[in-house]
């Protein structure tokens, strides 16, 4: 029992949250009436529905054992891992569901060691931000649970961790402090800044480093997120990262960038990656399609992506238009006017390829004019 942490101002603060509860995830009923082991809403969709936004995914921790609540609920199971976790649908929502578990962490930045813990209260002991360890019990009258004050840093709009050592434990919480601020355009409590300056992402390995890195980059306002990351000395950015980033965002906002590559790697890659060929690429001025064709083809769409944020506008019209470019003749028009199979056809090809890209010939007859030229050694 959570007792005295409970968070309660009476009869109209609970009904509210019933309220909002109903209204913004009305399958958790089902929950509520399946009974059995308690069950609670944590995590982000508490601070969400504190905050009124929608959310899409659902965590719910069990004092009990996640699958046998899952088989009660007759849920449709889509994953079981390692740890008590089951991932159901609930009326098509997705549901991730957690025995309550308590993590110790055996070195600084290691994956931590979990195990059961019986109560709620450990569970939401060991997570990142005030803000995200709230609770609201399904089985019975809704209220806030609220151990570590989650609503008073809510409403002062700052994320504040749960103890002094969180960051050394786990420093990829910093990466999700500048997520969160920049998501929601929160600062950081005195205490909690002056903790995450002395975080030190190098005691964790690359892939979970990097796998924070991207979800921040997922998010709408990841440019924001990277220049906080920036600002508290988290994360080096090369010179022109923010700005690489902040380009790619516009890019991909428009033709012909939209959708050609995923966002987060992208905004990732822009601000993090210290690109070398792509500088290259971009610090050409090709006077000819042509050329620009030579330079660009064979080079991935991310590639292209972040030559063209760092400033070279003429890879617009070769993704829109010059990489689409054809010829009406192929090389059985060129052996079928007596070229023999060999390096002749792809010569004359690539020529009259070239010819055409730069405007000076139109046509099949002239395609093939010059093709049998070039592939004649004229
Ligand atoms: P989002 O709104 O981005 O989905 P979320 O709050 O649901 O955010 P998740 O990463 O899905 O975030 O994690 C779910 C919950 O698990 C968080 O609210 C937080 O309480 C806890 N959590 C996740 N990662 C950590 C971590 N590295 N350290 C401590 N707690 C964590």
């Amino acid at each position: 029992m959570v007792g005295n942490a409970v968070m309660s101002t009476g009869q109209s603060h609970s009904e509210r949250l019933a309220e909002a509860l109903e209204h913004m995830h009305p399958e958790l009923d089902l929950v509520r009436e399946a009974g059995g082991d308690p069950v609670y809403l944590v995590g982000g969709a508490v601070r969400d529905l504190l905050l009124g936004r929608g959310r899409a995914d659902i965590d719910l921790v069990v004092e009990g054992d996640a699958a046998t609540l899952a088989a009660r609920l007759g849920a449709e199971v889509t994953a079981h891992e390692r740890f008590g976790t089951a991932k159901l649908t609930l009326e098509g929502h997705e549901v991730d569901v957690a025995t309550a578990r308590t993590e110790a962490y055996p070195h600084p930045g290691a994956l931590p060691i979990v195990g059961p813990a019986r109560h709620l209260e450990a569970d939401l002991a060991r997570r990142d931000f005030t803000i995200n360890a709230m609770a609201i019990p399904l089985h019975g009258e809704p209220r806030l649970i609220d151990p570590h004050g989650g609503q008073v840093d809510l409403a002062a709009r700052q994320l504040r961790v749960l103890h002094a050592g969180s960051f050394v434990d786990d420093p990829t919480r910093a990466i999700r402090a500048a997520r969160y601020a920049a998501r929601f355009g929160f600062g950081l409590e005195a205490e909690t800044a002056e903790l995450l300056a002395k975080a030190d992402l190098s005691t964790v390995s690359a892939d979970r480093r990097d796998a924070e890195l991207l979800r921040l980059a997922g998010e709408r306002t990841a440019v924001r997120a990277f220049e906080l990351l920036s600002e508290w000395g988290l994360v080096v950015l090369c010179d022109d990262g923010l700005r690489a980033a902040a380009n790619v965002d516009a890019l991909l906002g428009r033709e012909p960038w939209r959708d050609l590559v995923p966002r987060d790697r992208a905004l990732f890659a822009a601000a993090l990656d210290p690109w070398g060929d792509e500088r290259e690429l971009s610090a050409l001025r090709p006077e000819h399609p042509s050329e620009a064709v030579a330079a660009a083809s064979g080079r991935g769409m991310l590639e292209l992506l972040i030559a063209r944020a760092l400033g070279a506008e003429w890879i617009d019209r070769y993704v829109a238009e010059w990489r689409h470019e054809r010829l009406a003749i192929d090389g059985s028009d060129l052996i079928a006017a007596g070229i023999p199979e060999g390096p002749a056809l792809g010569r004359g090809l690539k020529e009259a390829l070239k010819r055409k890209l730069d405007g000076e010939i139109d046509g099949r007859d002239e395609e093939l004019a010059v093709a049998l030229a070039a592939a004649r050694g004229e």
